[in-house]
């Protein structure tokens, strides 16, 4: 065997690893070594990189809506019996909620342990001004488009959300006129998933240019002086994904959580780099669907439904900011508050999109409800993109934890799939298919 015929046989997620830390690394050496230098600045590190990254970020943004809609489409016109929906709905939903509400309550019980807060030096604090955090009734009203094609132009996932799965309803009961749709919508639906797989061989590149954009720039000085709300931080969100993910995964769906770890990990680098679970759902939706072996039928809707909707990660930021910001003011909580808090934040992840540090913004509702100051913002403000892209991995892998447990129980994974640790693998072969 030829050299080059190993290199081809590389596996994707470590083409993605490499390029992640071949991209951190060059962005901490010119850090380092050239920064200040106009050359590299303005050739490089703003041209090449933020060019390259920008290129990759809207190809990913650009496959969401169209996948969405279309899958949305085919995954609803295919259900047997409406009531189903109800029920799938009901069922996520509830999952969805129960599972950021338990995030936000293990992040709130660490942050009153570990006291991250106490003694934080105040002095640094700017003022922050934040928009206004909408109201649950805002968010309700907002899922319902009032034209379809301006929801899919300004990327409101929600809104494409309720368009499809009233489109889909239709199609179903619409007889053969129906049936011809269904047929033109499943084929545009296997071209798109190509689409999303010819993305993802070119994604290493992207994401070494997004690393490496940011690295150069990422001041992690503050990070000493947050020490402690960062350690609190990381360790909620590490325990809420490997052992509450875990434990859930095995105890509600008897699935192995180590083959889940292991399918998840391209998913997460991409949620990691682009700190967005709403530019992740394409790869999500991939690793569920050909890697776990979800029915497009659960995952079509679970997906995009929690990319938007299902914020555990944001949760334990807001949980962990909220104790921090009270014990760095001296501001006593009363259980009540607490419990305001865990309603509140899990409130805020719902409204929060899923698009790079609006978490932070959504705490402002967070803190108003408790009468925290909101210049606490400012304080963790610093540290916080590195934290956004740890939290975005959190984030999609409660979304995919859920869509397993509910495909599970709806009988809709196939469990050769999810046990076989080949499947679904990229392979990409530009050939033409006869
Ligand atoms: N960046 C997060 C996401 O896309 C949201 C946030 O917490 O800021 O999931």
């Amino acid at each position: 065997m030829t050299n080059d015929n190993n290199k081809n046989k590389r596996s994707l997620t470590s083409r993605i690893l490499i390029g992640m830390f071949t991209g951190i690394l060059c962005g901490f050496l010119i850090r380092t070594f050239l920064s200040g230098n106009e050359i590299v600045d303005a050739y490089i590190v703003n041209g090449l990189f933020d060019v390259g990254g920008k290129i990759f970020i809207a190809s990913l943004k650009m496959l969401v809506i169209p996948l969405v809609f279309v899958s949305l489409v085919c995954g609803t016109s295919s259900l047997k019996d409406i009531t189903t929906l109800g029920r799938l709905g009901g069922k996520t939903l509830a999952f969805y909620i129960g599972t950021t509400a338990l995030a936000i309550s293990l992040a709130l019980v660490m942050g009153i342990f570990f006291q991250p807060g106490s003694g934080a030096d105040l002095t640094s604090a700017t003022t922050f001004s934040t928009a206004e955090a909408p109201s649950l009734g805002q968010v309700i009203v907002g899922m319902f488009p009032s034209n379809p094609m301006a929801a899919m132009s300004q990327g409101n996932t929600l809104q494409v959300i309720v368009f499809a799965v009233l489109f889909g309803i239709a199609i179903s009961l619409a007889g053969e006129a129906g049936q011809r749709v269904s047929n033109f919508f499943s084929d545009v639906n296997a071209v798109i998933m190509k689409l999303v797989t010819i993305l993802m061989e070119v994604a290493p590149y992207g994401i070494f240019f997004l690393m490496a954009k940011l690295f150069t720039g990422l001041g992690l000085d503050a990070i000493a002086n947050l020490a402690a709300y960062f350690l609190v931080l990381v360790a909620a969100l590490l325990i809420h994904a490997f052992i509450t993910y875990s434990v859930l995964l095995k105890v509600l769906s008897g699935l192995n959580p180590l083959i889940f770890w292991k399918k998840m990990k391209d998913a997460i680098m991409f949620a990691f780099s682009t700190a967005s679970s709403n530019a992740t759902i394409p790869v999500t939706m991939e690793t569920a669907t050909h890697r776990m072996g979800v029915s497009n039928k659960i995952a079509s809707f679970t997906v995009p439904l929690g990319a938007t909707i299902n914020m555990d990660g944001t949760a334990i930021m807001q949980g962990v900011a909220t104790a921090f910001i009270a014990q760095a003011f001296n501001v006593d909580l009363t259980l009540g508050d607490y419990m305001t808090v865990i309603l509140t934040a899990t409130l805020a992840s719902v409204g929060t999109a899923g698009v790079p540090g609006v978490g932070l913004i959504m705490l402002a509702m967070v803190l108003n409800q408790v009468g925290l100051p909101l210049e606490g913002i400012a304080l963790i403000m610093g540290v916080d993109r590195l934290l956004d892209m740890i939290r975005t991995a959190v984030n999609i892998t409660g979304d995919s934890v859920v869509t397993c447990i509910v495909a599970k129980s709806e009988n809709e994974l196939d469990l050769d799939t999810f046990n076989n640790p080949k499947a679904g693998e990229i392979k990409l072969d530009l050939k033409h298919k006869a």
